[in-house]
């Protein structure tokens, strides 16, 4: 269970001293496998159950075009905002976990088919560029599934490099983004 390992890494780390300040992220969360709706609420079901952290908001869901290979299902997509005490690492580390938690459909191609893909858009102000991370992420600026969502949470956020999520929007077309109803969504 992913969010115990992580408990426990947190207990480990400091049991005395003062907890790490709460950050704000944003993830993007992808699947187009396997019921992809259920994969993104199971998801959204174990992001809520990270330790140090809260959910504290999700968007609509929306169906979009594979990125990659075309013979692929179209993807639903969202965006989550968490407030988390848990350092980025850490949080890489249950989100991958989270990903391979059920219904795991081998992933052999980069933007191929998958049940789960939990991406960390953003970390508070950070910028990140280690080997496994990098924050924001790199092409979040560009990706309608990933602006359109975050829109609807954090309507007026600035990016790390000063620009606005709004002036991202206004080069990014919402193209053939489908935008489900609320009723379908509610994890
Ligand atoms: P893309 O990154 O273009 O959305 P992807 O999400 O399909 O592609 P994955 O296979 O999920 O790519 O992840 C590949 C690697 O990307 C991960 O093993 C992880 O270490 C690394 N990575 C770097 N930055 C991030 C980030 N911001 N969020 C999640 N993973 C990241
Ligand atoms: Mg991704
Ligand atoms: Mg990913």
């Amino acid at each position: 269970n992913a969010a115990a390992v992580v408990a426990t890494n947190v207990v480990d780390r400091a049991p005395t001293a003062p907890p790490n300040k709460m950050e704000r992220v944003y993830l993007g969360l992808g699947s187009n496998l396997a019921e992809p709706l259920q994969q993104l609420r199971d998801a959204l079901v174990s992001i809520e159950r990270l330790p140090g952290s809260q959910l504290t908001g999700v968007s609509s869901f929306y169906i979009s075009d594979p990125l990659g290979p075309p013979d692929q299902p179209r993807y639903v997509n969202a965006v989550a905002a968490l407030d988390t005490r848990l350092t980025p690492l850490e949080l890489l580390d249950a989100l991958q976990a989270i990903e391979l938690e059920q219904g795991r459909v081998r992933k052999d191609q980069r933007w191929g088919p998958r049940t789960r893909d939990l991406d960390i858009l953003l970390f508070g102000q950070r910028r990140l560029a280690e080997e496994r991370l990098t924050v924001p992420h790199y092409h979040m600026h560009a990706r309608a599934f990933v602006l359109y969502p975050l829109a609807e949470i954090a309507g007026e956020l600035q990016l790390p490099d000063g620009r606005y999520l709004r002036e991202l929007l206004a080069d990014c077309p919402f193209e053939d983004l489908e935008r489900l109803p609320a009723q379908q969504v509610t994890p």
